[in-house]
This record gives structure tokens, sequence and C-alpha cells, in this order.
């Protein structure tokens, strides 16, 4: 693996530092966890999953019919009804803390499954992932018993059964972020992670049972998006969660309209990265390379569209083209990795068609000289410079390594122009001055907004969107409230 610093001329090169794979089991095929169980599914199917980075089949999975959907809920029913809903909060969380410090326990493990199965850089994994998951039990295990005191005079109540829909990007960390305040609340779950990255979510099952989870409390199902319609359907289902598409989210509040059922919908991003003039342009070039390239871009807040104010746009473009230089693209386990593979061939068809759309649509392409390796689905940090509104590239999610390059002159405009999009997940703002910072926030139509950094995510702060980014938020204190009814 090669690269060069073309900041300062020099041309050097990383020794390979690839995380050992020895220390991991993984069984050649998984059944469905319902019960506290492994078991066979009713359809008799399984299907594989792949490890994107070198398209080696990794495990075959169990595919859930409805059936399966309806034998999960029933247990997650049951455990509801006859265990979980009488607990003392205490004691529900105790089992919820288990379960961080088992994480914890199996960190390294779960880490490199995370980056075998969805291609993400064993530094993103290992160092945010999986303790970002570990935390987040530990942060809803301690509000269990404490519901009373979060809501005071309003006696918060579990809903019952919570179905919850993950997708690819963040398989553990979502499967954390929904099962965590589900338990607190004192819901029972059954989960399906997205059928490209389910390998986590069953080691997360392993982990359930090693804990001692009385059965049915969590069941683990995977499959496609029929089971996820499924799940949505049942009527014993009392709460939707779920993170993907827009697309989809729109078919599931179809599917529940005119039913009692709750829902959060986290969906997607087209995240406005704004830099002034003012702004430290160098810390300011480091998170834009990490709002959008690390993790391949594979993440609904990415910051995929940045405004950079007309006095400074050639000293940025001109110091992010130099950074992106220094990115390695390559190997997920090695740990000099910046950007892994692309999660699966059909992403990466995807991230090609916007390429050709972007280029179709005269803007100036610009991808880093880095090589990238034969087998597997990679793709280059790219930039378009001198973007437009109009932009297809602009306005659609690309969930991919590539950013759109806009200019603007007043803080009126960029407001304007940031907020002209279906999408308000999340936004970045760089400058030196609070006074700014707090105008922006207040008008930037995003459920989160970073100042002077980006990606930062902790289990005490919610997450959430606007318009077509969806409803309800993920974390903190307002993250118990989706799964409790006053
Ligand atoms: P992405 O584009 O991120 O893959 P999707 O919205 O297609 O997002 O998938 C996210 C999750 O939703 C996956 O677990 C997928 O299997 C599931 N899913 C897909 N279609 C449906 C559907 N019609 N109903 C419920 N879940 C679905």
């Amino acid at each position: 693996m090669k690269t060069e610093d073309t900041i300062t001329g020099f041309d050097w090169k990383y020794s390979a530092a690839p995380e050992a794979k020895d220390h991991i089991k993984l069984k050649s095929q998984y059944d469905l966890f319902i019960n506290g169980n492994f078991v066979k599914p009713n359809s008799k199917k399984y299907f594989a999953t792949y490890n994107p980075a070198t398209e080696e089949k990794l495990a075959e999975v169990a595919q859930a019919n409805a059936k399966d959907v309806d034998i999960a809920v029933a247990a997650a029913k049951n455990a509801y009804d006859k265990v979980w809903k009488k607990m003392p909060a205490k004691e529900r969380a105790k089992y919820i803390f288990r379960i961080a410090r088992v994480i914890q326990e199996r960190a390294r493990e779960l880490a490199v499954i995370e980056s075998m199965d969805g291609g993400k850089p064993i530094r993103e994994s290992r160092d945010f992932d999986v303790p970002t998951a570990a935390n987040h039990f530990f942060y809803y295990a301690g509000w269990a018993d404490k519901l009373e005191y979060a809501f005071p005079n309003r006696h918060p109540q579990s809903l019952g059964i919570a179905a919850q829909i993950i997708p690819w990007n963040f398989p553990l960390l979502m499967a954390a972020w929904k099962i965590a305040p589900a338990l607190a609340t004192g819901n029972t779950v059954v989960l399906k992670p997205a059928e490209n990255t389910p390998l986590t979510a069953l080691k997360l099952a392993e982990i359930i049972q090693e804990c001692e989870l009385p059965a049915g409390v969590v069941n683990i199902i995977t499959g496609f998006g029929d089971t996820g319609a499924a799940m949505v359907a049942h009527p014993n289902v009392n709460k939707i969660a779920f993170t993907g598409s827009t697309d989809v989210g729109k078919i599931i509040q179809k599917a529940i309209a005119g039913t009692n059922k709750k829902a959060t919908l986290e969906l997607g991003g087209k995240a406005a990265n704004i830099v002034f003039d003012d702004a430290p342009i160098n810390q300011a070039v480091e998170g834009i390379v990490n709002g959008i390239f690390f993790n391949q871009g594979h993440v609904c807040c990415a910051g995929s569209r940045l405004f950079v104010q007309e006095s400074v746009a050639t000293e940025v473009i001109q110091k992010l083209k130099a950074r992106m230089e220094t990115l390695i693209v390559g190997d997920p386990l090695d740990k000099n990795t910046d950007i892994g593979a692309i999660n699966s061939k059909e992403q990466l068809d995807k991230i090609n068609d916007y390429l050709k759309i972007g280029s179709k649509e005269g803007l100036e392409l610009f991808q880093t000289s880095a090589a990238i390796p034969k087998k597997g689905f990679y793709c280059k940090p790219t930039l378009f410079i001198g973007a437009a509104q109009s932009n297809r590239v602009v306005q659609e999610e690309i969930f991919g390594p590539v950013l759109t390059i806009q200019t603007f002159r007043t803080i009126e405009e960029v407001i304007e122009k940031a907020n002209n999009i279906p999408y308000g997940l999340s936004a970045g703002v760089w400058t030196d001055k609070g006074s700014k910072i707090f105008n922006l926030t207040s008008k930037l139509r995003a459920g989160v907004i970073w100042a002077n950094t980006y990606n930062k995510f902790d289990p005490s702060s919610p997450f959430g969107g606007y318009k077509e980014s969806g409803f309800g938020r993920e974390g903190g204190l307002h993250g118990l409230m989706p799964y409790l009814k006053f």
C-alpha cells in the first residue's frame, strides 16, 4: 500500500498492519434467535453474507418468513406478559449492564467481524462502533430504574413489543441504539439486521444468551425486506423502530397508517458542512474528511455537501485535495486504512452511477491518485467541484465517499442553500464566532448540528431528523420516549 505526502513532497509508505482474524469464531450457518435459542427457519431457506473487501462468503444465515416472524413476535409477547413487564426495573437494568460488559469483553472479536461483514475500516469498528454500542447499553441500563424521575408525575409505562429494523452501515451500533432503550423501558424486542450485515447482530444474540436474558425478551431474526414488512404488519407489534432509506420509511408509514402502532423513522440525509472564512481551515479540512470520507460515506449524517465561503474556497479546496491524497483506501482489516470497502456491489454501482451523473451535469470531478484493490468493492474519495443547488448529486443521497462543493458569500445565502433539500438530519458549521454558530443552529433545519467538529456521538445526546430524514429521536432522554406511553 502506497501513499504520497503531497503536502511535504515526501514519498513514503506504511507497512501493512493487518488485524488478526484467527480469534474469530464464525459458524458456517446461523439460525434464527427466537425465545432464547437458535432455531431453524420455517422457510428452510438460508442466504449468504459476503465480505465486500474480498467477495468471500462468510456464512449463511436463515431467511425468516412470515411464519417465523409470527413465532418471534409470539415469543416476545409471552416474555413481555409473563416476565419483563413485571420485573422490577433495577433487575432489568442488571441484564442491560451485563450485555454492555460482555460487549466490552468481546470487543475485539465484534470489531473484526463488523469490518469483515460490512467493509468498514477496523479503526472505525474498533474505536467507534463497538465501544459506542457498549456505551449505549451502559447508558440506558442507568435509566431503567429512573423513569419516574426522568418523567416526573407522568407515570411512564412500556408499550409492549418493539419491531426493530436496521440498515447495514452501523450494524452492531444500530442494534444497540434500538435494543438498549427498548429494554430499559420494559419492552421486548424482535430485531432484524440488514441482509448484507447480519453477523454482529447474531453475535449479539450469542451475547444475550450468555447474559441469560429471560427467553424471548430479545429475538433476532434475519431476512430481507419481506421479513421486515411482515414485522411491520404484525398485529401484536406495538412499536416500530426503523433506520434505513427514505423510500422504505414511506412504505412503513403507509403500512401502519390507521393502526395505533407507534413509530420512529431515522431515514436519509444530505448534510451541509459549512466553512466560513474565519474558520480554523486546517481543522475544518480534517472535519470535512472525517465527515464524508471515513467510513466510505456510509453514514446517513455524512457531511456530503460542502459549502465554503468564497474568499477561502481556493485554499480549502487545495488543502482538501492534498489531505485526500494521503488517505489510504484498502483492506478494512489493515489498521492504516482510512477508507474501507463499499458495503456491496449494488451500492458501488449506485455510487458509480452518481459519478457519471455528476460528470454529465458538467461538474469538475477530482479523485485521488491512490490505487485501489482490484478485488472487492472500492471507490476512491471523490470531489465534485463547482456544484449548484439544481445538480442531482447535490439533491440526492449518494451514500458513498463523494463530496459536492458549493461556494457562498453571505450567511443568508448559505442558510437558504443548506435548507433547500428534502432532508434535514445533520449539519456542520466551521467558524471562529460563537454568535454565528448560534445563529445557524437556530436556522438550519437539521436535527443534529456540529460546530467546529463533525460526526461526534454520545449516548446521552439525541439523534434524529426533520423532513424526509424522518421523525423521533434516538439517544439520550429523548430516546426513551418513543418506547413509553404516559
Ligand atoms: P438501505 O438503502 O440503507 O439498504 P433499506 O431501507 O433498503 O436501506 O433497508 C434498511 C432495512 O430495512 C433493512 O434491514 C431491510 O431489509 C429492511 N427493509 C427493506 N424493505 C423493507 C420493507 N418494505 N419493510 C420493512 N423493512 C424493509
